[in-house]
């Protein structure tokens, strides 16, 4: 039933209009790494500053629609952290 309600979610939340030249810049609400699609296809090497998207492609990443996530080494964090405070529960 979980995995139900969350593909859900998921599918409810995939683009079903035309304004999908809007894209969204995935941006770690805990570090403010970006992640550069356009970039290396190494996951973790397309996390970058916001000076150095900056760098790489010439636009205020401020300026384009931001949506918080976590970077890879972050979500490991908040991972850790999660199991941690339910052990001690
Ligand atoms: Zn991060």
């Amino acid at each position: 039933m979980a995995a139900g309600t969350l593909f859900a979610q998921i599918t409810h939340e995939a683009p079903s209009d035309s304004r999908s030249e809007t894209a969204l810049l995935p941006v770690c609400c805990m570090c403010g790494l970006l992640r550069d699609d356009t970039g290396p296809s190494l996951d973790d090497e397309r996390w970058v500053t916001q000076r150095k998207y900056r760098k790489i492609h010439g636009a205020n990443p401020t300026d384009c629609l931001l949506t918080h996530t976590y970077c890879p080494k972050c979500f490991t964090q908040v991972m850790e952290r999660m199991r941690g405070s339910q052990a001690e529960a």
